[in-house]
């Protein structure tokens, strides 16, 4: 971690876009937070009727809540809660009223609506353009956003929070790689958003072409929407030639631009003004102290026509309070290390494919390209790594690769896989959210990976 006179932070508040906020002293954010999570009580009593019936099933009215430990009483929201109220049953807002409605992919089941007032609207824009500042991004800088435009909220999140901060908002979406190499160079872009595995496609293309990224205008990348190792930054980095920062949402919170990464990059701010986090215990959801791992839960404290109490997040992470050399209040959301639905368990080990991420990106010989297959032999999971070489690698040489990155699995992450090394290209490039995991096991059992 740098300090921040090494970055050059000579006037830390000089990336805010909203100083006063971003500084406000811990007692004053939680008399804030307390008075928010209050009239968000009030308008999810009033207006939903699951968030009522468990209210006062926990004999809790929203005035009992008179400081922020009551927060604990409260029930947690999950994903099926929006998912069995579809379309828009967890709604405090006729859709009439509404602005927008998003939704999730659904690969498995209903999909999973969410909507904004023209309210929550300004407040995602104002805490995107929030976040994009944090990274670095300016007024004027030429944004290319590669996020998806459609339902998915990290295209349209992108763009109304870069236009709100005043940058040049280049709505390129996803796929077309090939042009968005060009457009990237030829408009001279400073800012690339995309999800981590899609900046890589990007790189690869370009490298086909002929074209050096990093001899672009290209310095900054906010990167999200899936988890992405240390080792996955460090390559990002040296493909593209930019400082790769991390930026977190959820579509059922708000979107993109819930928490992000300052110059110090020691975990993403995650907007306490808007957001009160919490993590829990999955198993039993006992709150845990702050620098304890666990499952990420949020609550809305601002949101008009989606207010959501304690929502599990299915992420796991670690929180930090402790001062950041930015200058700013704001917790630290420390980097996500997986999603609890990602999650194998291989014979009694928990595993993330970020863990199998961070051994294969970087080895040499080994092109930061991977799918882990799952299959169920007897009674045992059974994980095998498709790994790729780099060009000009001999195919001779192959096996021995396979065998390094095995040796390496199992003494850094201590499990069996097998390892095949195919050539250049045969895993499929990734044209947004990246597939990593292939589940073969029969779907009953599948239960942690859906
Ligand atoms: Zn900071």
């Amino acid at each position: 971690m740098l300090s921040s006179a090494e970055l050059g932070l000579a006037a830390p508040t000089r990336s805010m876009l909203h100083p006063d906020v971003e500084t406000l002293p811990r007692e004053r954010l939680e008399a804030l937070q307390l008075e928010r999570l209050r009239a968000t009580l009030k308008n999810a009593y009033a207006h939903v009727p699951l968030h009522r019936a468990r209210l006062d099933a926990a004999g809790i009215a929203p005035d009992d809540v008179r400081s922020l430990d009551d927060l604990q009483r409260l029930p947690f929201t999950q994903k099926t809660d929006l998912r069995d109220h579809y379309p828009f049953g967890l709604f405090a807002r006729p859709v009439a009223q509404l602005s927008r409605l998003h939704a999730s992919s659904g690969t498995t089941g209903r999909p999973t609506v969410v909507g904004y007032t023209r309210r929550d609207l300004a407040l995602w824009a104002d805490l995107m353009a929030r976040s994009l500042a944090c990274a670095g991004t300016r007024r004027g800088d030429v944004l290319h956003n590669a996020y998806g435009y459609g339902l998915f909220t990290g295209g349209l999140g992108a763009h109304y929070g870069a236009e709100r901060l005043g940058a040049v908002v280049v709505p390129m979406s996803g796929g077309s790689t090939e042009r968005q190499v060009q457009l990237i160079m030829d408009f001279r872009a400073r800012v690339l958003c995309a999800t981590p595995s899609y900046a890589l496609a990007i790189a690869e293309v370009a490298e086909k072409l002929g074209l050096d990224l990093r001899s672009s205008a290209l310095e900054i990348g906010m990167f999200g929407a899936e988890p992405w190792s240390a080792a996955m930054r460090v390559e990002i980095e040296q493909r593209l030639g930019l400082r790769a920062v991390d930026i977190y949402g959820l579509s059922e919170i708000m979107g993109p631009g819930v928490a992000c990464e300052c110059a110090v990059r020691n975990g993403l701010h995650g907007w306490e003004d808007h957001f009160l986090f919490e993590i829990i215990e999955p198993e039993t959801g006992r709150v845990l102290p702050d620098g304890e791992a666990g499952e990420l839960v949020i609550t809305t404290l601002s949101k008009e026509a989606l207010p959501m109490l304690r929502y599990r997040t299915r992420d796991i992470t670690r929180l930090a309070r402790t001062p950041c050399d930015c200058g700013r209040t704001h917790a630290r959301i420390l980097r996500v290390t997986g999603r609890n639905d990602d999650m194998l368990i291989i014979r009694g080990v928990n595993v993330y494919p970020s863990q199998i991420e961070a051994v294969l990106v970087g080895r040499p010989g080994i092109a930061p390209h991977y799918q882990l297959v799952v299959e169920r032999r007897g009674s045992l999971d059974h994980v095998a790594i498709e790994a790729e070489a780099l060009p000009g690698i001999p195919e001779a040489q192959w096996p021995a690769l396979a065998h390094d990155v095995v040796h390496h699995v199992k003494s850094l992450i201590g499990i069996s896989t097998e390892v095949a090394v195919r050539g250049p290209g045969c895993i499929p490039r990734s044209q947004g959210k990246a597939v990593r995991v292939r589940d073969l096991r029969p779907k009953e059992d599948a239960g942690a990976l859906k």
